[in-house]
């Protein structure tokens, strides 16, 4: 769980907890509020200073309601919780929650890679496939909230593996961190692996051992990135945008991943209008926090934020 205070676009302060996602969010729910307060104690500033509550959820979200709408398997419990009366009551400020993966493209297209630009698309590369995307200067949302955001869920291999959203053969289900652990023991060349005694298997270690030579580990990162870049060319056929921006943490390995991507989508994507740049994120992990005042002064008006503050 990434945690800031943000002003003005800039984060003043920011810290990390660990989620403990399998715990539930209630749980979790006095950790935020400590490292809140923490920060806030750290920057001489206090409650009555914050115009309220911006949460970056990995999971489809209500952003009317403040609810979460679903459970992957983590925080089984948020769609029960009622984040806003939680945030009232504990903290005495207003809640505005949002897809975490349109949080990153909206911090990006703000103050970021996508400057400037009406027209983009992102993907966040991580423990699940984030996607989402502006068309024509607006945030994509849809009548459901789901609009943009399931192109990790969209099907690259009809006949491939059932995903935790149900759907088979998700770019998720085939190549994400939260699959990688079955995925590598369901190859014929794990058994004689270099990587078959890591105790966690993520895409930093498949990336070394490929480097190495280990065929197990180059087999799923070639896998991999033929998975994304599948998914890149759906957002661009689906979205039509002039950008797309990939971020999360296995960009960590961008001199793998950015060329691989840029290279099949300029070959494969179908826009006879010209190419789509395919660009790194330029915020990373602050992506999300960058678009807090955002969606606080998106959802609330921005006259209300300002009242906020006047009266602190
Ligand atoms: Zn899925």
């Amino acid at each position: 769980m990434k945690i800031g205070v943000v002003r003005d676009g800039r984060v003043l302060a920011q810290t990390i907890r660990p989620s403990e996602s399998k715990q539930g969010l209630a749980l979790q729910l006095p950790v935020l509020k400590a490292a809140w307060l923490g920060l806030l104690a750290e920057l001489r500033l206090s409650l009555r200073h914050c115009d309220g509550i911006s949460v970056s959820f990995p999971s489809l979200v209500d952003t009317a309601t403040g609810r979460v709408l679903t459970e992957y398997g983590k925080f089984a419990d948020a769609p029960a919780l009622d984040l806003r009366a939680w945030a009232n009551d504990e903290l005495g400020l207003v809640l505005a929650i949002e897809n975490d993966a349109r949080m990153a493209l909206v911090g990006e297209w703000r103050a970021g890679a996508g400057r400037g630009v009406d027209n983009l698309a992102m993907i966040t590369l991580g423990t699940g496939l984030g996607t989402a995307a502006v068309m024509e200067g607006r945030l994509l949302r849809g009548q459901h909230g789901q609009a943009g955001v399931l192109g990790g869920h969209s099907t690259v291999r009809y006949g491939g593996r059932t995903c935790s959203c149900g759907n088979i053969g998700c770019a998720e289900a085939e190549a994400s961190t939260a699959f990688l652990a079955d995925l590598a023991r369901g190859t014929a060349e794990f058994a004689g692996s270099s990587m078959r005694d890591a105790a966690t298997l993520d895409y930093e270690l498949i990336f070394k051992h490929a480097a190495a030579g280990d065929a197990c580990a180059a087999g799923l990162r070639d896998h991999s990135l033929r998975v994304w870049s599948a998914l890149a060319v759906n957002l661009v056929h689906a979205y039509d945008p002039e950008l797309l921006i990939l971020g999360g943490g296995i960009m960590a390995a961008a001199e793998v991943v950015l060329p691989a991507i840029r290279e099949y989508v300029a070959r494969h994507a179908h826009t006879p209008w010209g190419k789509v740049r395919v660009a790194p994120s330029e915020l990373g992990d602050q992506a999300a926090l960058v678009a807090a005042e955002w969606l606080l002064e998106e959802q609330l008006g921005a006259d209300a934020c300002r009242r906020t503050r006047a009266a602190a």
